[in-house]
């Protein structure tokens, strides 16, 4: 076990026992008063039926272990990673407990106590360190996939039928990866798209990259939408990724480093906002001065970049957005990402720009707002937990409708798989799509891009 070394008088100045940085603090547990409001809407909680798997449990455990009362050992290190980080918890605490963060603080203070190893280090190694930060890594991969697609190899794996060594659910996944473009979003797109009609505002694209790779179309979108509502948009060729699911999988040496690059290349821009369509990389991009405590420089950098922040649909509606002319005659449901409704509590702009479309028929689904099973690369390190949410979320979706709409491309690739899993021909958009389409089918959009 690699543990790293500490003065013992800083120790003492500690209300913890945790010799890491960024470890969670007195005041962020200390505050729960073990009401228990969260535990009905823990999806965890409600699968397991376990205290330690409830946001009151993963407090106490977090609590006792930096107190030096618990190891961190399997007892804590379980439910903390067993937590979906969906945050649904904060939207119901009355005392305000930021359990998302202490979540993510406790799994760093696992990652330096022992960084992962064997496969899971390998993954941690090749993907969150070696592809997802490099942005030439990931263009390679995407060129792979597209060669897959493409050439027939896709095809011939099916026929040959070599994925059954695959387990089911990353099946699932596979059968449900959409189309790779021959260019991202972030290669294909100029540097500046200007603003139709009256200018209201700049705004810094950040494209994202599981949304770059998988649903380019829908930044493409995204630009579209913004320059029809006034927005120039630019668009920084030398972002990388967010760094959201370094953060959740604890390893936030890596995270910190991917954001004080996007900080700096987004500080070049000096728009007055910066935009994103996908919900956990926005909420990841508004918490950067989470990671930045003990960085007085970067903590203030973060600040001021965080406060510039907004996705697509939290923006449209600040600044005014024209309400489409052209109709989309569809009935459709609206599934809240957990990024964008319980960490940057949009729920309502969404919905508003849906009903703005003539012909859209919006029919909510009961509990909109539970978790779908994505939660990051959650799906793919809990696939029981991961699919079992998936069935409550398609056991949700009402009858008759014949699309389901919501603004994060995790919960997007997870619903198509469930989409896949039942044979039910249901199209799984993003909002910001179908706002775009009915822009486009006015007549008299620019058909340029
Ligand atoms: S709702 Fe908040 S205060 Fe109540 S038990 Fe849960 S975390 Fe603690
Ligand atoms: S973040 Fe989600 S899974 Fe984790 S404790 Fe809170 S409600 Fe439960």
């Amino acid at each position: 076990m690699a543990k790293t070394a500490v003065h013992l008088a800083d120790m003492a100045q500690r209300s913890t026992s945790f010799p890491w940085p960024d470890a969670p603090e007195e005041d962020q547990y200390s505050v729960c008063v073990h009401c228990g409001f969260c535990l009905e809407v823990c999806p965890t909680y409600q699968q397991l039926g376990d205290e330690n798997h409830s946001p009151r449990g993963r407090v106490h455990l977090i609590k006792e272990a930096s107190q030096g009362l618990l190891p961190l050992d399997e007892s804590v290190i379980n439910p903390v990673f067993t937590c979906l980080d969906c945050r649904a918890c904060e939207t119901v605490c009355p005392s305000g407990v930021q359990v998302g963060a202490l979540i993510e603080e406790a799994r760093g203070q696992v990652h330096y106590q022992e960084p992962p190893s064997g496969l899971s280090g390998a993954v941690e190694k090749l993907f969150l360190r070696g592809i997802f930060p490099r942005p030439a890594r990931l263009k390679k991969i995407r060129r792979l996939m597209r060669f897959y697609q493409m050439s027939g190899l896709r095809t011939a794996v099916h026929k040959m039928g070599l994925l059954k060594v695959l387990p089911m659910h990353l099946r699932e996944l596979e059968a449900v990866i959409p189309d790779i473009t021959e260019q991202s979003a972030l290669d294909a797109l100029p540097e500046l798209m200007p603003a139709q009609g009256a200018r209201k505002a700049s705004a810094g694209l950040f494209t994202g990259c599981v949304m770059d790779v998988f649903f380019s179309d829908v930044n493409m979108a995204t630009v579209r939408v913004a320059n029809r509502n006034g927005l120039d948009v630019l668009v920084p060729k030398e972002q990388i990724c967010c760094g959201a699911l370094q953060v959740h999988a604890g390893d936030r040496e890596q995270a910190r480093k991917m954001a004080r690059h996007n900080i700096d290349v987004f500080e070049r821009t000096g728009t007055d906002y910066i935009i994103i369509n996908a919900a956990g990389c926005g909420a990841a991009l508004k918490e950067y001065p989470e990671l930045f405590k003990d960085d007085p420089v970067y903590h203030e950098k973060a600040e001021q970049f965080s406060s510039r922040v907004r996705d697509i649909s939290e923006l449209l509606v600040e600044v005014g957005y024209e309400r489409p002319q052209g109709e989309v005659n569809c009935t459709l449901t609206y599934h809240d990402a957990c990024h964008l409704c319980h960490a940057q509590k949009i729920r309502s702009q969404p919905r508003e720009l849906l009903k703005s479309i003539p012909g859209v028929n919006l029919v909510e689904m009961v509990d909109a707002d539970r978790c779908c099973g994505s939660a990051g690369i959650y799906n793919l390190t809990h696939p029981d937990m991961a699919g079992q949410l998936l069935e409550r979320k398609m056991d949700d979706i009402p009858e008759g409708v014949e699309a389901v709409v919501m603004g994060n491309p995790g919960c997007m690739m997870q619903i198509k798989a469930g989409v896949e899993r039942r044979k039910v021909d249901l199209d799984v958009l993003h909002t910001v799509e179908l706002l775009d389409l009915a822009y486009r089918r006015e007549g008299n959009h620019d058909e340029r891009r």
